[in-house]
């Protein structure tokens, strides 16, 4: 008998549900409510966790975690620290000033990844970027790809680069890498198209170097960290406030106080009046405004060991894109670096390429706009390559763009780890360049030196924000 009356009226009710759910949800029949609770309650309990949709929640007033910058830096910090917390352990809000990203780092990257560095931690950063991105469709589904381009580098040497070249590959090897010393004749019989009369040596990626897009692995990382539950918000970070705190740093022993900050003062497009978010950890991954957004904290202006700046500057950098008009280098060109600092790799197919170099450091373009200076390439990056490949000598330029480095001064890398003197601030910027390949080891260590309270698979301790207290550079000599 009540069964039936249930049936009876789930199927009255079902006819009305949408519209009677609507217009008023105090008038649903009281079984029917039941029914649609329970159906909820299973549906909540199925939900998959790493399918929790954040970015409908409102403005977060406070996160366990708040990074800065939404970059590829950024937003693999927030994947990691919620892919090693469980999911829901931890909340981590992103915020980031220009969700279009058109002019930041990673969205305007080269994308090249190589093993071909001189410090131990950046080939060992770059050789977990290459096995990352091998494994990308474990771990983000089968549609994940970031059109990866395996052709290697090949980094050319002078006489007097050659012993350096030398030095180099045996720590790449010793690492891991899988590159191979190639002699002048070597690299003629193996790149007839170039003309190495000038080249001592060469240094050819076999395996685990290419390049690949940077927009997709940056989606990539913003995706999953979204999936698995970080908050992402449109904002600008414009302050941050403080409060004497009393200093933990010897147990039992009053150390006195301290001026520490846990809220972050955030502007909100189309809001005049700013808002706050308070936060137990702050990270800051703001790229080539990062030492803006450490003054914020302090950091550079502030009294004793606040007075060190984060060393990290603008520095524009121009791309140019070619099209090779007589008989184009092979299809597996590799990305190659040439002794005089200018690059160039294929671009497609057709015989598109791009190519750049770095300007010298007394000719540094300014950085209060993204105008590209064509007269670059033409009086200093055509010459070069069309020296290198002499069927360059033909080319028609088909476009350019600029893009900054978030260059580090004190020693072009990057600066990865707490501060020294707030206990809850943390940086990972600097990158000077390389950063994108880096991105997936940089959010890996930061979550492991958060969550577990130490590296755990590569060591990055040298990396750290001490190095600038004691005066000790981390010099890379491979940066591009
Ligand atoms: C032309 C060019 C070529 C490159 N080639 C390579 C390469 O071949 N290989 C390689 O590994 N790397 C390369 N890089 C370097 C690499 O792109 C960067 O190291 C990397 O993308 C840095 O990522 P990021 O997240 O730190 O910075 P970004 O991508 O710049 O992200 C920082 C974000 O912080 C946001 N932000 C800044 N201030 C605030 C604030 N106050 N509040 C909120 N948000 C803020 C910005 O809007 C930005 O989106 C290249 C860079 C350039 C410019």
């Amino acid at each position: 008998m009540l069964g039936n009356f249930v049936r009876t009226t789930y199927k009255v009710n079902r006819r009305h549900f949408h519209k009677s759910r609507q217009l008023n949800e105090e008038f649903e029949n009281p079984i029917f409510r039941t029914f649609r609770i329970l159906r909820d309650d299973i549906q909540l309990k199925n939900r998959p966790k790493n399918r929790i949709k954040s970015q409908d929640r409102s403005f977060p007033r406070h996160a366990d975690i708040v990074i800065v910058g939404g970059g590829a830096i950024g937003s693999s910090i927030a994947y990691w620290l919620k892919e090693k917390s469980n999911y829901d352990g931890v909340k981590v809000v992103v915020l980031e000033k220009d969700p279009t990203y058109k002019k930041c780092s990673t969205a305007l990257s080269v994308g090249g990844l190589r093993q071909q560095f001189s410090l131990a931690e950046n080939i060992q950063m770059s050789l977990y970027g290459a096995e990352f991105l091998r494994t990308l469709k474990k771990r983000f589904g089968p549609d994940a790809d970031v059109n990866f381009h395996p052709h290697g580098y090949l980094l050319l040497a002078n006489e007097e680069g050659a012993p350096l070249l030398e030095d180099n590959n045996k720590l790449q090897r010793e690492l891991g890498a899988v590159n191979v010393l190639l002699t002048k004749e070597k690299l003629k019989e193996r790149f007839p198209y170039m003309d190495v009369s000038d080249v001592a040596l060469g240094c050819l990626g076999l395996e685990k170097e290419g390049w690949f897009d940077p927009w997709s692995l940056l989606t990539l990382l913003k995706n999953g960290a979204k999936q698995l539950g970080a908050q992402y918000v449109t904002g600008e970070a414009v302050d941050f406030l403080f409060e004497e705190k009393s200093s933990i740093m010897v147990q039992g022993v009053d150390q006195g106080t301290y001026e520490g900050t846990n809220t972050l003062v955030v502007k909100l497009p189309n809001e005049d009046k700013c808002r706050e978010i308070k936060f137990a950890l702050c990270i800051i991954a703001a790229g080539c405004e990062s030492a803006e957004v450490a003054k914020l904290a302090r950091i550079g202006i502030g009294p004793g060991m606040l007075s060190i700046p984060l060393p990290i500057e603008k520095r524009k950098r121009y791309v140019y894109s070619f099209n090779c008009q007589g008989n184009p280098p092979s299809i597996n060109t590799p990305m190659v670096i040439d002794h005089s600092g200018a690059y160039f790799r294929r671009d497609g197919l057709g015989g598109s390429f791009i190519a750049g170099r770095s300007p010298d450091p007394e000719n540094e373009p300014p950085t209060d706009n993204m105008d590209v200076d064509y007269s670059y390439f033409d009086e200093t990056v055509w010459p070069l390559i069309a020296k290198r490949v002499p069927a360059f000598n033909a080319v028609k330029v088909t476009g350019a763009w600029s893009g900054f480095y978030e260059y580090n001064t004190f020693d072009m890398n990057g600066i990865i780890g707490p501060h020294p003197y707030f206990l809850n601030m943390y940086i990972a910027s600097g990158f000077s360049g390389h950063g994108i390949q880096q991105a997936p080891a940089v959010g890996r260590a930061v979550a492991e030196l958060i969550l577990d309270g130490r590296f755990q698979t590569i060591d990055l301790t040298r990396l750290g924000f001490d190095r600038l207290i004691v005066d000790k550079p981390m010099y890379e000599v491979g940066i591009i």
